[in-house]
């Protein structure tokens, strides 16, 4: 068999990318191997901005979104007290209060798995479920790649043009190549599973509380409780089921959690979450240590690309993982695209390249919100300032970037690959910013003083959410960032000092923020 594309790993990251590249280029001749047969529970149900444009308007998929999924209302962060006794209506909230100009979407990922296949079948993509890529003869830009399939019908042979990874953590063809899963210095574990019966979050506490966010439904949300060093999350996924789980740094990993009654367990040990799984039934569970991990190699000149979690992955507190799949799937389609169409080496290759740095730099910016600043999450007025900073760039660098498709520029690719140390450096100052002000905090005793009763609208500091997507001349993207910094030091600088009669903070250039420094100086 001879195929265009070869695809290992039938789970969103190929399903996906197999409906893309069959509506970009209806003549190719796509296969997609998936070992299982039929799609289980997965992780990964929230989506971001990002990955909701890709899904909606890239694979034209948002009439089936609104269907079969659902609508999603932002991120939400609730807080608790030191002793986790805070009943939900008295946490401090950051959240919506309406459903976010740009949609986003919980999904169902056992679902969306096995729809993807039917709809990809259907429009003439070689499904093979039940097929194990057991070996694969890595090729070049001359020579195909080889598979090998294994079916109960027995052993079979591929060649194709083009070899994406899609296997999740499987890592299949990292492994063939000898690519080491890197370590990214951000240790977390997770446990987590489904739930029935959980109190809807809608339902609980007063009028006020309710009014509070102008009765948008809370439940809609990706709901995080969270403390220092861990958090947990309430995510919807339809039919009555909520994906429950925990995510924490080693240091606070259990064993426990790995069974069904360790987790639910010690869910319950947190007043806010145990009203809501007061009478919930679990239905499965499932863990995992080495959440976080790097890749030294997206895209290869060689005609191979990795994609999803056989790449890489960094953290799920924002849900960032489906965005790196869009961007990544977006590359490969055009790197497919181009070549079919017959471009030249060199302008392939240059492409490659860029598109492997881009991606390496997305990688190490994407960490540096959250390596080492797990100890920040507990604090509401800590993290209300982190949010603030990182939901901005968000919008105003990341986001904006994705909705002009600049992604697949090479001039804006050049510019920010060229960018890559003064923009990391600029949020390792941050998290220096944060993890000072942590242990100015603590050391006050002041670190849960804002726990109780406040509410900041998730959107607040974000001044340009209309704007995002329309064309708006570099220098005020940049302009818009540099005013988020000064924003952000001079709130963080005022709860540095602790009370009133903070001195006034001097705003600094964007540059100055890009160069390694004490913001708190
Ligand atoms: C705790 C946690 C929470 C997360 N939360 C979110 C979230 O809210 N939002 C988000 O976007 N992301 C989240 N993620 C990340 C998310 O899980 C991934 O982005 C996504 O599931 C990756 O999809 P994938 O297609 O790469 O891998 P998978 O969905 O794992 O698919 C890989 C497929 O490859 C198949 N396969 C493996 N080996 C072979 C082989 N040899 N032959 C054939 N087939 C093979 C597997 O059977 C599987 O179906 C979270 C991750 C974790 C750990």
């Amino acid at each position: 068999m001879k195929l265009d594309v070869a695809i290992v790993g039938g789970g969103i990251a190929g399903g996906t990318l197999a409906r893309q590249l069959r509506r970009r280029i209806p003549t190719l001749d796509i296969g997609v191997f998936e070992r299982g047969t039929d799609p289980d529970f997965k992780v990964g149900e929230s989506t971001v901005e990002i990955a909701s444009v890709y899904l909606a308007r890239r694979l034209g998929l948002s009439t089936y979104l609104y269907e079969h999924h659902l609508p999603k209302n932002g991120l939400r962060f609730f807080f608790d007290d030191a002793d986790r006794g805070t009943a939900i209506e008295d946490m401090s909230e950051i959240g919506t209060d309406g459903l976010p100009f740009h949609p986003s979407f919980q999904l169902d990922r056992a679902r969306l798995d096995a729809d993807l296949r039917r709809m990809n079948a259907e429009d003439g993509v070689l499904v093979g479920t039940g097929t194990r890529v057991t070996k694969i003869q890595p090729g070049d830009a001359t020579r195909p790649h080889r598979l090998e399939l294994v079916t109960q019908a027995g052993t079979q042979t591929v060649q194709a043009r083009w070899l994406v990874d899609a296997s999740g953590r499987a890592r299949v063809l990292s492994k063939a190549l000898g690519l080491p899963r890197v370590d990214v210095g951000h240790d977390l574990c997770a446990a987590w599973g489904r739930f029935r019966d959980v109190v809807d979050i809608d339902c609980v506490g007063t009028r006020a509380w309710r009014d509070r966010v102008r009765g948008t439904s809370r439940f809609l949300s990706t709901n995080h409780f969270c403390y220092p060093g861990y958090w947990i999350w309430f995510i919807p996924i339809g039919e009555g089921l909520v994906s429950v789980g925990t995510v924490c740094e080693r240091a606070h990993w259990r064993e426990d959690l790995r069974r069904s009654e360790g987790l639910l367990a010690f869910l319950r040990q947190h007043r806010g979450p145990a009203t809501l799984l007061e009478r919930a039934t679990s239905i499965d569970t499932m863990s995992r240590a080495n959440v976080s991990y790097g890749t030294t190699r997206f895209f290869s000149r060689d005609r191979w690309a990795c994609v999803g979690e056989a790449a890489a992955f960094t953290d799920p507190f924002y849900s960032p993982g489906s965005d790196f799949i869009a961007l990544e799937n977006d590359m490969v389609t055009d790197l497919v695209a181009r070549d079919h169409g017959g471009a030249g080496v060199g302008d392939l290759d240059e492409r490659i390249e860029l598109y492997d740095a881009f991606m390496r730099l997305r990688l190490d910016a994407n960490l540096a919100l959250y390596r080492g600043l797990y100890p920040v999450l507990g604090s509401f007025e800590l993290l209300s300032l982190k949010w603030m900073f990182d939901i901005h760039c968000y919008y105003n660098l990341w986001l904006h970037a994705y909705l002009l498709e600049q992604h697949l520029d090479l001039a804006w690719l050049r510019e920010q690959v060229r960018l890559r140390e003064p923009t990391l450096g600029m949020l390792d100052n941050f998290g220096r910013l944060f993890r000072t002000l942590e242990h100015e905090l603590r050391t006050r005793g002041d670190y849960h003083r804002g726990n109780h009763g406040r509410f900041v609208p998730a959107l607040t500091g974000v001044d340009l959410v209309e704007e995002v997507g329309r064309a708006r001349a570099r220098k005020q993207v940049l302009r818009a960032t540099g005013a988020c910094c000064n924003r952000v030091r001079a709130q963080a600088k005022a709860l540095a000092h602790g009370g009133p009669g903070a001195p006034a903070v001097e705003p600094m250039p964007l540059f100055a923020y890009m160069s390694e420094r004490a913001l708190l100086d």
